[in-house]
């Protein structure tokens, strides 16, 4: 079998490899993909700082057109790239290719944005001055990534690391490297220059740790979880060098009594259980009011189960398996968890087996769950959501806040004194209305407060945030 390797300096490097498994069919190896050292990572840095003086003066319509024909590339093969994508992570192929040209919307964004670089020249206080103020490239960023989005969230890092005129070492999960391989691999073969981007794939503690403890990293760029988003800040600070997380989620919907049920139920069932769960923004709460609380309950438990749990590649599948048997184990541990602490197992909870052998989880509903539960607090990551009766709007808002997370949040309800008041109060960097909290915009701000993310936005031209820094320059007319 081929294996995959590093691209480090322009050259394509690594002869020791990790299996790519198929969580839908674990016979399946996707592919052998280089398996990077602590070495690899410091050479991949060098390269990367090397690159930076020329790449960082490079004109805009050079980045232009690398990042517009990168964008082409993957809408053209969304289809293969989407297969890819489904078989390495297990999400449903319509949503691997629904992510892949995500993906490839990103890039042709940040492919405009590079041609709208502006500053801003504005008088002195003082006279016979006058005052600059220009956006400069970071250096070297280093791209740390998890295994839930394997080309959305590759893309919508590199890309405006790339636009603003940074170069970058790249880091994908583990479990994950194909997507982000083959999005190296475009934009290589796009124009890049030697040392822009390098891609290191390997294990966490020892790539991502290397980059963690280079000096010549400027920026790290996170997502992942919120254990090892506290070791990318602690190491960033001794760095003095400057970072973003992204961490995790511990969403709430709430469902008032005024609710379009068909609405409500469509927005829980799609952002609790799709993706498997698996995803940052996942409604793992539902709050409901005690007027449609029932109602909402055995409408939801019906729309589960109608829900084809199966091989993410087949036609007609709406869930794929879990990513491993890790996080597998978490979840049907924490399923555990939520009967010991008494929430009412309303629906699933079971293993399943079918045709292929893969992680395969029931979607799982707790009612009578409380906000103190732990299935209430933790983020579980599965497609596992507990279910909170509330008397009314003031206390479905108060357990909405009461986590110490900040994602995403939603209501349903036709209310608009409620919608308003609830996108005003609510403690969570994006909140949904009549829609579920997963599935955002490419040109528009992602990003939570609390304990899911630090520092500045992701995503549309609020990215220049992170990936710039502001000089400030005063001439003597
Ligand atoms: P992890 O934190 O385990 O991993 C994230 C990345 O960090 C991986 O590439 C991992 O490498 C790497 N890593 C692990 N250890 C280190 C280390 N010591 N130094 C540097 N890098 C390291 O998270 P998961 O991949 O398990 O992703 C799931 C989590 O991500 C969930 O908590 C979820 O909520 C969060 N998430 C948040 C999003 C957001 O935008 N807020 C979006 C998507 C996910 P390795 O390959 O070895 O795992």
């Amino acid at each position: 079998m081929t294996i995959y390797q590093n691209l480090i300096a322009g050259e394509w490097v690594g002869s020791d490899a990790t299996k790519n498994i198929n969580p839908s069919d674990t016979n399946e190896v996707v592919g052998l993909y280089a398996d990077g050292t602590a070495e690899d990572t410091r050479n991949a840095i060098a390269a990367a700082k090397a690159a930076f003086p020329a790449w960082s003066r490079s004109g805009i319509w050079e980045r232009h057109v690398i990042l517009k024909k990168a964008g082409d590339e993957i809408m053209a093969r969304k289809d293969e790239l989407g297969a890819l994508l489904a078989r390495e992570e297990g999400k449903t192929l319509p949503e691997a290719i629904g992510e892949t040209i995500r993906a490839s919307q990103i890039f042709e964004f940040f492919a405009g944005e590079a041609l709208r670089l502006a500053g801003e020249v504005i008088p002195s206080v003082r006279p016979n001055i006058g005052v600059e103020i220009t956006r400069d490239p970071l250096g070297v960023i280093g791209i740390i990534t998890p295994w839930n989005f394997p080309i959305a969230i590759p893309a919508w890092k590199i890309a405006p690391a790339l636009c603003y005129g940074n170069t970058i070492v790249f880091k994908p999960a583990e479990l994950v490297p194909g997507c982000s391989w083959a999005i190296v691999d475009i934009l290589h073969r796009a124009g890049l220059p030697k040392g822009v981007l390098n891609l290191v794939m390997g294990k966490g503690s020892v790539v991502g740790q290397a980059m963690l403890d280079s000096p010549d990293v400027t920026g790290i760029t996170f997502t992942g979880s919120t254990g090892t988003g506290r070791r990318v800040a602690s190491a960033s600070i001794e760095h003095n060098r400057k970072f973003q997380l992204e961490m995790g989620g511990k969403n709430p919907m709430v469902v008032l009594d005024d609710a379009d049920l068909a609405v409500a139920v469509e927005a829980a069932a799609n952002s609790g259980f799709f993706s498997t769960g698996q995803r940052c923004t996942a409604s793992s709460r539902l709050i409901v009011t005690e007027g449609i609380h029932d109602k909402f309950v055995a409408a939801l438990t019906e729309k589960l189960k109608t829900l084809v749990v199966d091989n993410a590649m087949k036609a007609g599948t709406h869930i794929g398996p879990v990513v491993d048997e890790k996080q597998l184990k978490t979840d049907t541990d924490y399923i555990e968890i939520g009967r010991k602490e008494g929430a009412k197992l309303a629906f699933g909870g079971e293993l399943i087996t079918r045709e292929t052998p893969g992680f395969y989880l029931q979607p799982t509903l707790f009612t009578e769950a409380t906000n103190q539960m732990r299935i209430s607090r933790e983020e579980i990551f599965g497609p596992v959501v507990s279910l909170i009766r509330v008397r009314d709007y003031e206390e479905a808002l108060a357990t909405a806040n009461d986590t110490p997370f900040g994602l995403s949040a939603g209501i349903a309800t036709t209310s608009l004194k409620h919608a308003t008041h609830f996108k005003r109060n609510s403690e969570a960097g994006m909140v949904m209305v009549n829609l579920p909290t997963a599935g955002v915009d490419f040109h528009v701000p992602f990003g939570g407060r609390k304990g899911s993310s630090y520092g500045p936005r992701e995503q549309g031209k609020y990215a220049a945030e992170f990936y710039t820094s502001v000089k400030t320059a005063y001439t003597l007319a």
